[in-house]
């Protein structure tokens, strides 16, 4: 589903990412994990074309995000992401907010799109909120409720960038339930978390990213129980 080959970044003089290769199978769920800093975040914003490679390649269910050729708005639609901060549109509804996608990128009809926000919104538990706006909600709630937008546009592809870091312990749970369905479902996945437990109870798949370099991947018990590289170690033993 995903293949990324060789991918650099910088900013300006500072290279943030030094060559980073890895294949994502289809319904992979891959947790990506590192320091503050070591280039998760702008990892994650190369793979759906918010940052431009310096070089490299990376495809994406069959297109190449890379190739000045790809419709970068096109492949977009195929790759939902989800932020720390939920970016909710605060003067529409919760169900404006799930069919404005769909109708307005989609093009599909206001009822089509009401019926699968209406689906969408149960499926993440939120059915009684549709008419509620963002700032009703709580932080758990306005996440779900990116998730249920980001699932309109019937992705291919979804990337997590820290959705739980912005939200009160009492509320991590609902929300990584939330995408623990999804995982089950079969949805490939990218999640930047700092949740170990959803990533060894999730993950089939643990990257860890250091200092720009992909240092060490492997399944969860590879990593979290024999990690080979130093570095990835002295990670784990701060953060476990
Ligand atoms: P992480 O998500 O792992 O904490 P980031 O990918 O956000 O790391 O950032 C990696 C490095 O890249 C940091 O040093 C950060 O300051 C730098 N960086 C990120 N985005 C930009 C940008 N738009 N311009 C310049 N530097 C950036
Ligand atoms: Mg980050």
């Amino acid at each position: 589903m995903i293949n990324v080959e060789n991918l650099h970044k910088s900013f300006g003089e500072l290279e943030i990412l030094k060559g980073i290769s890895t294949q994502i199978a289809n319904k992979e769920v891959v947790v990506v994990i590192g320091p503050s800093g070591s280039g998760k975040s702008t990892f994650l914003r190369c793979l759906n074309g918010l940052e431009d490679a310096t070089s490299g390649k990376i495809e994406i269910a069959g297109m190449e995000l890379t190739s000045p050729k790809t419709n970068i708005y096109q492949l977009r639609q195929h790759v939902g992401m989800c932020f720390q901060q939920f970016n909710l549109f605060k003067h529409l509804t919760i169900l404006d907010n799930i069919t404005i996608g769909p109708m307005k990128v989609l093009k599909k009809s206001k009822e089509e799109s009401e019926q699968l926000a209406r689906e969408l919104l149960k499926k993440v538990g939120l059915q009684d909120k549709e008419k509620n706006y963002p700032d009703e909600l709580s932080g758990g709630q306005q996440q779900r409720v990116a998730i249920a937008r980001a699932l309109a546009m019937k992705p291919k592809v979804m990337l997590f960038d820290e959705p739980t870091s912005a939200l009160d312990p009492e509320m991590v749970g609902e929300v990584l339930n939330v995408m623990r369905d999804l995982a089950e479902e079969g949805m490939t996945m990218v999640v930047v978390t700092h949740e170990m437990g959803f990533a060894r109870e999730v993950g089939n798949r643990v990257l860890f990213l250091d200092g720009g370099y992909l240092v060490e991947e492997g399944t969860p018990a590879e990593i979290f129980g024999n990690p080979k590289e130093q570095r990835t170690q002295s990670f784990l033993s701060k953060v476990l």
